[in-house]
């Protein structure tokens, strides 16, 4: 997030409460999605939330649902978000030092994240999964303390490159930590073992078993090690768009369709339709590769 944040969305563009389920019935439902990860900006900041995964949570087939936050607030809500119907979620955490913490984020809150967390683990919503992303300069030697941290906590600990989803257009690929750079840094202080392939699936994280097992470590190389391949992804935004790639410089307009009246086989066709569009990969390695306008922070991951 650049320091002075982003605009707010007008209260009118973003879907309802009842829109997001009706659309998550219809993904469900009818195009077959088995599992729902709720993502931001923030998901903990929208009001209905708890709401809306107990709904969806009634839905049939019952989907996997799970959240990606930065964790505040965490410890008010999280077992309101379990009692609803949430399996699992994702929390956001580059670093243990106080000091790093309140340079990436501008905020002195590293202590409300952490218990956050631990709430989260005991609410019941394991396996607690952290995602760092770690920045040349900045956090590049923090791997080995993080992954510590979570063996002692029994989190599952994922690092993960930094992709150009930066709302400054300043992502640099040699500041980036590549994934063989990150495994490199844990080896230094942990034997790892990698996982067979083909337990995978459509998973963005190569596993590796930590010191023989069972403890394990995830390396998300979304920019060295792209896994498009098998990405079976598909993105509602806020404010009712398909976005059918994190890098999709198109959207298809859910929200327009839904609120002329349209019924649920004319919204299921366009999803299908933009999810048919889907390229190949996200062209990051390629010499003409542009950034999104909408900035990760705006999508969800
Ligand atoms: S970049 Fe796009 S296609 Fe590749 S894994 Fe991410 S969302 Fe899927």
């Amino acid at each position: 997030m650049p320091e002075q944040g982003l605009p707010w969305l007008p209260g009118d563009d973003i879907l309802t409460d009842d829109e997001v389920v009706r659309l998550i019935r219809l993904a469900v439902g009818r195009l077959g999605m088995k599992k729902v990860r709720f993502t931001g900006g923030e998901p903990l900041l929208r009001p209905g939330l708890v709401d809306i995964i107990a709904a969806c949570a009634a839905l049939t087939p019952r989907p996997e649902l799970t959240l990606t936050t930065n964790a505040l607030g965490l410890t008010k809500v999280a077992d309101a978000l379990r009692a609803a119907g949430l399996d699992r979620v994702n929390c956001s955490l580059d670093t243990l030092r106080a000091d790093r913490f309140e340079k990436i984020t501008r905020r002195r809150r590293l202590d409300a994240v952490l218990a956050g967390i631990g709430a989260a683990r005991a609410a019941g919503l394991n396996p607690v999964k952290i995602n760092a992303v770690l920045m040349r300069g900045i956090n590049d030697d923090e791997a080995p303390a993080l992954l510590a941290w979570a063996l002692h906590h029994g989190y599952d600990m994922r690092f993960i490159e930094q992709m150009p989803l930066d709302p400054q257009h300043g992502w640099n690929r040699h500041q980036m930590m590549t994934a063989t750079e990150i495994l490199g840094s844990i080896q230094e202080k942990f034997r790892l073992t990698p996982v067979a392939e083909e337990e995978r699936g459509s998973a963005p994280a190569e596993t590796w078993l930590v010191n023989g097992g069972p403890d394990r470590v995830g390396i998300i190389g979304s920019v060295t090690r792209p896994f498009c391949g098998s990405c079976d992804r598909t993105r509602l935004t806020a404010d009712g768009q398909i976005r059918n790639c994190l890098f999709a410089r198109e959207e298809s307009d859910l929200r327009t369709l839904l609120r002329s009246g349209a019924d649920d086989d004319e919204l299921t066709r366009c999803w299908r339709t933009a999810t048919a569009g889907k390229l190949a990969g996200h062209g990051i390695n390629d010499p003409g590769f542009l950034q999104p306008s909408r900035p990760m922070s705006a999508i969800g991951g």
